[in-house]
């Protein structure tokens, strides 16, 4: 579903990732760990293009990411179909940058209808399910500002399925809550991991990595420095820079 190639990516004379290589196949859950400033959400911006790579390659279920392939030659895409591609990806942050003034149903309501062109009727009754499946069917009509910022965050995740992404990209989307709010976060990830969505999650929470990643990715400084199963990275990591890591955050 996803491959990274030798990825590269560069801000100025800072490298930020260099040779990133890594696979996530259909139906897996990768977690990115790793310290701060060591490129986690720059790697996941270049997934869905919000940053151009500038060295190596990386696909999106087969798709070359920023091309199309006309006969045997590849295209770099114009905006509107990076902006197409970029809707079959979903993408949740840690801030969770819901519209204000749409009660949450309209939040999740929106990008179906404006992009997709959803019928409104099928788009509400498809709203309705997934704010019932992250566990708010009680509080369709609320607006942002009377929902907690778990809640909050469950909007935004119902709000990304709402546009049947392939993959789901999460940025440490659990930071920004109070710590009795992160659980309930957590637990929507994991029922959509059960359900065999494919996702790529950037976080600290190591016990949500332990239960739920089927790999674990350790980068520090751009460098992937360490892949495998979460038994294995979390607990019996091969390099240095993983057990001091570790022995920080755990
Ligand atoms: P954190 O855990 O703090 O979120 P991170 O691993 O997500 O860190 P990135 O945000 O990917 O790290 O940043 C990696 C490096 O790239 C940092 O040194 C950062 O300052 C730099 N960087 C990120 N975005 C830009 C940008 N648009 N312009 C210049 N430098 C950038
Ligand atoms: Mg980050």
């Amino acid at each position: 579903m996803l491959k990274a190639s030798a990825v590269c990516k560069s801000f100025g004379a800072v490298e930020v990732l260099r040779a990133i290589s890594l696979e996530v196949a259909a139906g897996e859950v990768a977690c990115l760990i790793g310290p701060s400033g060591s490129g986690k959400s720059t790697f996941l911006r270049c997934i869905n293009h919000l940053e151009k790579i500038d060295g190596g390659q990386m696909w999106v279920d087969g798709d070359r990411v920023g091309y199309r392939l006309v006969g045997n030659k590849l295209h770099e895409l114009k905006e509107r179909e990076i902006a197409l591609r970029r809707a079959s990806i979903g993408m949740v942050f840690q801030q969770f940058n819901l519209f204000p003034h749409r009660t949450a149903l309209e939040n999740v309501t929106e990008g179906p209808i404006i992009v997709k062109g959803v019928r409104r009727q099928q788009a509400v009754e498809e709203g309705r399910a997934l704010l019932e499946r992250v566990g708010l069917g009680n509080k369709m009509h609320n607006y942002p500002s009377q929902l907690s910022g778990g809640q909050q965050q469950r909007v935004a995740i119902a709000r990304a399925l709402a546009m049947k992404p392939e993959l789901m990209l999460f940025d440490e989307p659990t930071s920004a809550l109070d710590p009795e709010l992160v659980g309930e976060v957590l637990d929507v990830m994991k029922d959509l991991a059960e359900s065999g969505m494919t996702m790529v999650v950037v976080t600290h929470e190591m016990g949500f990595a332990r239960e739920v990643a089927d790999t674990v990715h350790f980068l520090s400084e751009g460098v992937l420095v360490e892949s495998g199963a979460p038994s294995k990275v979390l607990s019996d990591p091969d390099h240095a820079r993983t057990q001091s890591f570790l022995a920080k955050v755990l």
